[in-house]
């Protein structure tokens, strides 16, 4: 199974604080060791990274190997056009942002219920079906956050894309929310080909509660949490390509040692992460996947860091030491750098409608006020 793809959306930053900052040395690194491992997927977007991953891709990748030793893939940003010559701009400056004459692989970005209404009023579909004809995109398809029954709407209006997208990850398979085993099965069922995104749920699943990481090593002692998740993702059959949003060296030489020859997971291997998304679900307490769709498809009118906080939010909860909070400092920092408070928040819902994990986010706002804010005395 040769099905790692790199995804360039949380690279590594030379200043943690901006998105754009991107260790351009430390990512060709990270680029040459994956390629030279014989994995050859790149998966990119339009806004990630406040818009400079395009770029960071065409000047990492592009630039420097072949045109057919990789494959690219990008997306159609429909929830930020306002009109089908935008849609049309947007897509030429991706393939000048990228350096690249055709896509390997285009997606209609987080086909919601408002996006697949948009891009059907700006006519972005046929605009993108007219490029797949003329040989500039060779494979379309489209990323999916929505439920199971929408998805299958979808698929049955639009037979012509090819693969999904999807959040496939072992703490989210049964979940009601997002539905992944629903939604898998779906594409199954429409013999369409699923791309994993999300398969370590932004980080959650790297760094596991004792219990839950204790009961994983008791099966497989080598095998970090990170590398149970990917395997669970890759082991589905239908699954083609499994994205790593890898920051590190070190993250693409685990998975790419592990995922170049991954025997898929045993049923009792199966049921192993079973028991440990029992215990995880117990403690993390924001199934916030840092996705930033609520800050990059939504202006907070507060200014408020969302997923940051989110992060720090539940980072804080699972701490076992309560003497000192690194992640209190980091509160304070976003507000002296003059980002909204969590208590700021007036409850517009804005990002709540663009929240593909449905997180009520202004309600957990009024939690993380209260464990950051109070008894904080780096806060002014
Ligand atoms: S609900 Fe709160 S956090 Fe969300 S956009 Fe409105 S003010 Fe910002
Ligand atoms: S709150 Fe929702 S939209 Fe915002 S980063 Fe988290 S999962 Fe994504």
């Amino acid at each position: 199974m040769n099905k790692l793809g790199f995804g360039f959306m949380r690279m590594p930053l030379v200043d943690p604080n901006d998105q754009t900052s991107i260790n351009m040395p430390l990512l060709e690194r990270m680029v040459d060791r994956f390629f030279s491992s014989g994995f050859t997927y790149c998966d990119t977007a339009w806004m990630y990274h406040d818009f400079m991953s395009e770029p960071a891709v065409g000047k990492a990748v592009v630039s420097r190997y072949p045109r057919s030793s990789f494959t690219i893939a990008s997306k159609m940003p429909v929830g930020m056009i306002r009109s089908h010559q935008e849609g049309e701009d947007v897509y030429a400056r991706q393939k000048s942002k990228l350096g690249v004459g055709f896509f390997d692989y285009y997606l209609v970005h987080n086909m919601n219920v408002a996006n697949y209404e948009r891009a059907k009023k700006f006519d972005m579909l046929s605009f993108l079906r007219d490029k797949k004809d003329s040989g500039e995109i060779l494979r379309l398809g489209f990323s999916c956050h929505d439920n199971a029954e929408y998805l299958d709407q979808v698929l049955s209006e639009c037979p012509y894309f090819e693969f999904v997208q999807l959040q496939i990850n072992y703490l989210d398979w049964e979940s009601e929310g997002v539905q992944s085993r629903k939604c898998y099965e779906v594409c199954v069922k429409h013999g369409k080909p699923v791309f994993v995104m999300e398969p370590v749920k932004g980080g959650t699943l790297a760094k596991l509660p004792a219990e839950a990481e204790a009961l994983l090593r008791s099966v497989h002692p080598d095998w970090s949490p990170a590398s149970w998740a990917l395997r669970f993702a890759a082991s589905l059959p239908g699954v083609e390509i499994v994205l790593s949003g890898m920051s590190s060296l070190a993250q693409v030489e685990e998975n790419t040692a592990f995922m170049k020859n991954m025997d898929p997971l045993s049923h009792d291997d199966v049921i192993a992460l079973q028991d440990a998304a029992e215990l995880i679900r117990k403690t993390v307490a924001i199934p916030c996947t840092g996705c930033r769709y609520c800050v990059e498809e939504s202006t907070c009118p507060k200014n408020i860091p969302i997923p940051g906080y989110f992060a720090l939010y539940n980072t804080e909860k699972l701490r076992e030491r309560r003497d000192w909070s690194p992640e209190k400092n980091y509160y304070a920092d976003y507000v002296l750098q003059g980002r909204g408070r969590a208590s700021d928040c007036i409850s517009c819902h804005s990002c709540e409608r663009v929240c593909p994990q449905r997180i009520r986010i202004s309600e957990w706002m009024r939690s993380v006020a209260k464990e950051l804010e109070e008894n904080n005395d780096m806060l002014v």
